[in-house]
């Protein structure tokens, strides 16, 4: 009797929590937007190489694809660092193997990062598990630290960008939090900068209270707007995975939307 009544408990507060945090996505994107509306807007991405590294494909162009493109204009070299081959997209929906769905993401990635002046030379791939991209005590982390820590190095980049925290997506989490080690144990004093993605779309509240959004900066990515959503297209719009979807997987439109505004977020990390 009493298992079943906690059970049910269970259930109903939990659709209760989902509810609240459904019925306040509104309010908490009107509240990130208020916070990254104070940022100083710059019209230049600053010299010197970049490093993007992106959970999955797709990542880095929707979260700093007008950058990538202005650093190129500008004659900077960018490199661009996959963690994952994005495999478990359709998961939820077909089921489709993972390896055709992870092949067919790398190859629209090479064709989008070529849209934008990256040539598949400079495009990295850790291979890691998309859904599981390794956290401290988890197996597989200190390998991906050692082997992130190579591959910065490697680039001679005096700046990273990689997923905020605010992205609140596990992978997206992961990513950060492995760049900011990895950064450490390289020894190089690269400096970090976060981007945003699923921010745009669903921000966690205690994510846009602890933003340090004076810090950060609103790139004016208008000039390029077009190339980056050209870019995105190659995602978006290529020829879909058997089950109609896109292979980067089905996005809410008010995210591709967002992503698709004329300026890109960058805040420094750690932003403690
Ligand atoms: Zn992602
Ligand atoms: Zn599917």
């Amino acid at each position: 009797m009493w298992p079943l009544i906690l059970d049910r408990l269970k259930k109903v507060l939990w659709s209760l929590r989902v509810r609240v945090h459904n019925d306040t996505r509104p309010l908490r994107l009107r509240l990130l937007q208020w916070r990254l509306g104070k940022l100083p807007v710059v019209a230049d991405p600053g010299g010197g190489a970049a490093v993007i590294v992106a959970p999955h494909p797709d990542d880095d162009i929707f979260g700093a694809g007008g950058l990538i493109a202005m650093k190129r204009d500008g004659g900077f070299p960018v490199r661009v660092i996959f963690l994952t081959n994005g495999e478990a997209a359709h998961d939820s929906c077909c089921g489709m193997r993972h390896e055709l769905v992870g092949q067919a993401r790398r190859d629209l990635a090479v064709d989008a990062c070529k849209a934008l002046g990256v040539e598949a030379e400079e495009l990295r791939w850790c291979s890691l598990p998309d859904g599981g991209i390794p956290r401290r005590n988890e197996a597989g982390y200190a390998e991906a630290v050692e082997q992130l820590a190579w591959l910065l190095k490697e680039s001679g980049a005096s700046e990273v960008y990689c997923p905020h925290v605010a992205d609140g997506w596990r992978d997206h989490v992961s990513a950060n939090r492995l760049v900011v080690v990895a950064v450490r144990h390289s020894g190089l004093s690269l400096r970090i900068f976060g981007y945003l993605v699923w921010a745009l779309y669903d921000p966690p509240l205690t994510e846009i209270l602890k933003l340090r959004a004076r810090k950060g900066r609103r790139l004016d990515i208008d000039r390029v707007k077009s190339r980056k959503s050209a870019a995105m297209g190659l995602y978006l719009d290529a020829s879909p995975a058997p089950c109609g979807f896109p292979y980067c997987g089905r996005l809410p439109q008010s995210l591709i939307d967002a992503v698709r505004e004329p300026y890109e977020v960058f805040l420094p990390v750690p932003d403690a």
